[in-house]
This record gives structure tokens, C-alpha cells and sequence, in this order.
């Protein structure tokens, strides 16, 4: 845990959100400024600062969370998603703690 994380003080429940999943490695919920009509925010455990900080080590967990997107899509009845991990500053990152977003329901800007 990094004591000034925010989403660490979620996934230690310090800070509450709406939770839509948990399991030992991962936590999901909705994001507080939703984007879409539907936004939610799957995020590790384990505090990692970005994309861009990922190793060997981390890659059954960015698997993990890239199949989830999938699981919780289809469980919240999405017909349809996108997906997004902002990285860094210049990527549009906010929050330095690991995460992908995952939208349904809104228009967005053609990457
Ligand atoms: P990013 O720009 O990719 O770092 O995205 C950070 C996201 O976290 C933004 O969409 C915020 O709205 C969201 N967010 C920040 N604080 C909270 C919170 N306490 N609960 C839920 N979502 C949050
Ligand atoms: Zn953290």
C-alpha cells in the first residue's frame, strides 16, 4: 500500500466506493466522474504506478484484469464497451495506481 494513494484507500476500504467486484488481487467500481452512462474502474491490488511500471511479474495479472473487463461488462449487461488505461502525465493518468476503465453508453472521441 502507498499511504497517499487514493485507490489504495479503496482497496483498504479506508475510502468507500461502489463496488461492483473483489477478489484477492483486484477490486472494481465505479468511477466517481463517470464518463458514460456506464464507467466503472477495474484496479490490482498491488500498487503499481502505471502501465508503464509493468514487468514480467505482472503479466498473468494484466491478463487477469483484461478478461475481468470482459466478465463485469457482461454481467453489468453491457452490449458493448471500451476500454481504457491512461499512462503517465501525458497519457491523461490522474491517479498513479494501476487501473483500466472500462465505459459503455456515450459518445467518444475517435482514438
Ligand atoms: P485516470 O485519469 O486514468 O488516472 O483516471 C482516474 C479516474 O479515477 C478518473 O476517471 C476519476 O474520476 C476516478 N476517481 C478518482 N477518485 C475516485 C474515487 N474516490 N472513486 C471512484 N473513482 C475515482
Ligand atoms: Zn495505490
Amino acid at each position: 500500500m502507498s499511504v497517499d494513494c487514493i485507490f489504495c484507500k479503496i482497496v483498504n476500504g479506508i475510502i468507500p466506493s461502489k463496488k461492483i467486484y473483489e477478489d484477492e488481487d483486484v477490486i472494481a467500481f465505479h468511477d466517481i466522474n463517470p464518463s458514460a452512462s456506464v464507467h466503472f474502474l477495474i484496479v490490482p491490488k498491488l500498487h503499481i504506478e502505471s502501465l508503464a511500471s509493468c514487468e514480467t511479474q505482472h503479466q498473468s495479472l494484466l491478463g487477469k484484469v483484461l478478461l475481468l473487463a470482459t466478465k463485469l461488462a457482461k454481467e453489468q449487461g453491457l452490449a458493448g464497451f471500451k476500454t481504457l488505461i491512461n499512462t503517465g502525465a501525458d497519457g491523461g493518468q490522474e491517479v498513479f495506481h494501476i487501473h483500466i476503465h472500462v465505459m459503455s453508453g456515450g459518445k467518444f472521441p475517435k482514438a
